[in-house]
C-alpha cells in the first residue's frame, strides 16, 4: 500500500516531465544549471495523479487514499519554515535541500514541493469541479496540457509558467495566475487545505493512528518503528530511541530538545516507545509534566515536556451534506471489468 503511486507516478512521468517540461529543467549542455522553480508541477502534478491514478486503478481504496492524503496535509500545515520560505523558494534549493536527512526539515523545508504540489492540484481539481457543476475536471487540463502536439515519437516539449496558466483558463475561466502566485511564491504559513474541503472532507486529529497510517507502522512490516509525536509533543523518536526531529516551537523544542540525543527514561522508566506514547495520553488534563532523561554525547539530563492534549494523529472526516468531489475524483472513470469477448462459435 505504501508504494501504491510508485508505477502510477512513473507512468504519469512518461508525459508530465518526460514529455512536457519545464524550459529551465531542459538543459541543452552541461554547463548550464537546471533551475527547479516549476517542480510543483513536474513533480507536484505528478504525486497528485499518481496518487489518484492508484486509486482508480485499485491499487488502493478510496479510504486508504483520505488516509494517506492526511499525512502529507497535515504535516504541510505544521511546517514552521512555512512562516520564512516559499513554495518557490524551497524548489528552487531543491538541490541542497535533497540530503535525506529528517533533522529540522520542518524549519528549513525540504522537497516538499511533492506533497505540497498533491493539495495545491487537488485544490484546483475541485476549483475546476465546482465552478463547472462537476462537468470539467484536471482530466481535461491534463488532455490539453500533456496532449499538446498529438502523437509523436520521444520528444521533449517545454512550457512556463504562463502556458500553464493559459491551458487552466482554457479548461475553465477563471483568474489562475492570482491562484498560483497566492500558492507558489507567497509565505503562507498554513498549508493549503481548500482541496479537502471543497472535496467534501476536513482534517482533523484523532487519538489514535488512521487505518492506513497503523499500517505503516512497525518493523516487522519494514517500515517506521518508532514513534511519531509529531503533532503532540512535537518529535519523531526512531525505534532504537534516537531523536529524529523536533518540531520547531512545539513543545518538546520549547523543552530544549534537539535531533540526535537519545531518550533514556521516560516518567522514571526505561524508554520504549510503547511507555512514551502512554506518558503522552496520561499527562492530558494534568498539570504535572512529561519527565524525559535524555542522552546528548556523554552528557545526560532530565527534560520535562510541558504538554497536555493527549496523542494527535491526522485523518480526513467527512462533513456530510455537502458534495464529495474528493470521491469523485478517485472512483473508476470506467467500469473495472472489459466487456466479455462475444462468442466466437460461429468463428473458423
Ligand atoms: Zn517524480
Amino acid at each position: 500500500m505504501p508504494n501504491a503511486d510508485f508505477l502510477p507516478h512513473e507512468f504519469i512521468h512518461s508525459w508530465n516531465g518526460k514529455y512536457r517540461r519545464p524550459t529551465e529543467l531542459y538543459q541543452p549542455d552541461f554547463a548550464t544549471p537546471q533551475q527547479g522553480a516549476l517542480l510543483w508541477v513536474y513533480e507536484g502534478m505528478t504525486q497528485y495523479l499518481g496518487s489518484v491514478l492508484a486509486a482508480r486503478s485499485g491499487l488502493m481504496s478510496q479510504a486508504q487514499f483520505r488516509d494517506v492524503l492526511a499525512m502529507p496535509a497535515s504535516y504541510l500545515d505544521y511546517t514552521p519554515g512555512r512562516a520564512w520560505r516559499t513554495r518557490e523558494d524551497a524548489a528552487v534549493a531543491s538541490s541542497i535541500l535533497r540530503d535525506g536527512k529528517p533533522a529540522w526539515s520542518n524549519w528549513k523545508r525540504g522537497q516538499d514541493y511533492y506533497t505540497e504540489g498533491e493539495i495545491l492540484w487537488l485544490d484546483a481539481d475541485t476549483l475546476i469541479r465546482k465552478t463547472t457543476n462537476n462537468q470539467k475536471s484536471l482530466d481535461d487540463f491534463a488532455r490539453i496540457f500533456l496532449g499538446k502536439g498529438g502523437n509523436t515519437g520521444p520528444l521533449i516539449v517545454t512550457y512556463n509558467f504562463d502556458e500553464v496558466v493559459r491551458d487552466l483558463n482554457e479548461v475553465t475561466p477563471y483568474d489562475w495566475a492570482t491562484f498560483l502566485h497566492d500558492r507558489i511564491d507567497k509565505i503562507n504559513p498554513h498549508a493549503d487545505l481548500a482541496g479537502i474541503e471543497r472535496g467534501g472532507y476536513k482534517l482533523i486529529y484523532a487519538n489514535k493512528p488512521n487505518p492506513s497510517e497503523a499500517s505503516l507502522s512497525g518493523k516487522d512490516a519494514g517500515y517506521f518503528d518508532g514513534v511519531d509525536a509529531w503533532y503532540s509533543v512535537g518529535l519523531l523518536v526512531s525505534g532504537d530511541a534516537k531523536i529524529l526531529d523536533v518540531r520547531w516551537n512545539g513543545p518538546a523544542n520549547d523543552a530544549k530538545l534537539v535531533p540526535g540525543s537519545k531518550v533514556i527514561a521516560v516518567n522514571g522508566q526505561a524508554y520504549s516507545g510503547d511507555l512514551l506514547r502512554a506518558a503522552i495520553r496520561d499527562a492530558k488534563g494534568k498539570s504535572e509534566p512529561i519527565h524525559l532523561i535524555v542522552q546528548s554525547d556523554n552528557f545526560v539530563s532530565a527534560v520535562d515536556i510541558d504538554y497536555h492534549d493527549g496523542e494527535r494523529y491526522p485523518e480526513l472526516e467527512r462533513v456530510e451534506a455537502t458534495p464529495a468531489y474528493l470521491d469523485d475524483i478517485t472512483k473508476p472513470l470506467a467500469s473495472s471489468q472489459p466487456a466479455p469477448p462475444k462468442s466466437t462459435a460461429d468463428n473458423n
